[in-house]
């Protein structure tokens, strides 16, 4: 078969199971296991794809007509214009996310900086801020060993390991040191009785340990808030990505102990991240 034909077979069996943005969704997992570019796409149409590529592709095709979302396919997924690599162990980075990076980067354009990511998952978060922030150095946490792996593969892939490290943390009972300029998390926000009604590929797929946010989905907010003030230098920030129903609340409970609480929204018109100020002079409770 040669890849017109391929790709048109790819666009048919997408459309007739129901995928959405068929053509889109066949270009990228035909590009991706040809490792072309569109353009490569275009030029080369009539050359016949090898038998095991076209093998590839069949299983990938099959694969996502049952739900699984191409990314977890292909094994990557881009992130702030960067490649990531993910496997089931990590939630898939998100465009909502790039909201969350670029507003910490853009308060520290030319100053370096002391983060702490919790929850890193892939790591995208982390290491976006070390590859666009040559002087930033980055702490990620995260509860899965395997997580931490993937991790650490994307640091080492964008040649920032230098500055990134990784660490298993249960950030819900383990204690959290250090001192920081940053505390960024896009942690597990979903109510727990509302995983069940999200879409089969992330219900499915995703793991539930990066969704489950507890009974009202704000439980690692509340912790990472009441952790923060003793983290955190003096004028340090928090910065969260929230569920779309959540930036109020989060901004409520950050009310105490932050200043200058600021939402951002993303593409959708959506708050999906809220930040602060530590307030100078606060006096933490014990954590
Ligand atoms: N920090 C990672 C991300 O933004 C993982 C988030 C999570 O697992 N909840 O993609």
């Amino acid at each position: 078969m040669v890849i017109r034909e391929l790709l048109q077979f790819v666009i048919e069996e997408f459309k007739n199971g129901g995928i959405e943005n068929a053509i889109f969704e066949a270009h990228l997992l035909v590009r991706g296991v040809l490792c072309k570019s569109s353009l490569d796409i275009v030029l080369c149409k009539e050359d016949d794809v090898p038998k095991e590529k076209e093998n590839v592709i069949m299983e990938g095709v099959r694969r996502r007509l049952k739900h699984e979302p191409l990314q977890y396919i292909l094994g990557s997924q881009e992130f702030m214009s960067l490649s990531f690599k993910v496997t089931p162990d990590v939630l898939i980075p998100r465009a909502d996310t790039e909201v969350l990076v670029e507003h910490i980067i853009s308060k520290y354009v030319n100053q370096g900086m002391l983060a702490l990511d919790i929850g890193t998952g892939s790591g995208c978060i982390g290491i976006s801020l070390a590859v666009y922030n040559k002087n930033a150095y980055v702490r990620g946490l995260d509860i899965s060993e395997k997580a931490l792996c993937v991790a650490r593969e994307n640091a080492k892939m964008h040649l920032v390991h230098d500055r990134v490290s990784f660490e298993l943390c249960d950030v819900l009972k383990d204690s959290i040191w250090g001192r920081y300029d940053v505390i960024v998390s896009n942690p597990p926000y979903i109510e727990t009785d509302a995983i069940l009604s999200l879409g089969k590929n992330v219900k499915d797929f995703e793991p539930v340990l990066a969704l489950d946010g507890g009974a009202d989905g704000l439980k690692f907010y509340r912790r990472i808030i009441s952790a923060a003030p003793k983290l955190l230098n003096d004028s340090g920030i928090l910065a969260f990505e929230v569920g779309h129903t959540q930036a109020q609340k989060v901004a409520q409970m950050m009310d105490e102990s932050f200043d200058n609480i600021e939402f951002v929204k993303d593409l959708c018109g959506i708050e999906r991240v809220v930040c602060g100020v530590k307030k100078p002079g606060h006096i933490y409770r014990l954590t």
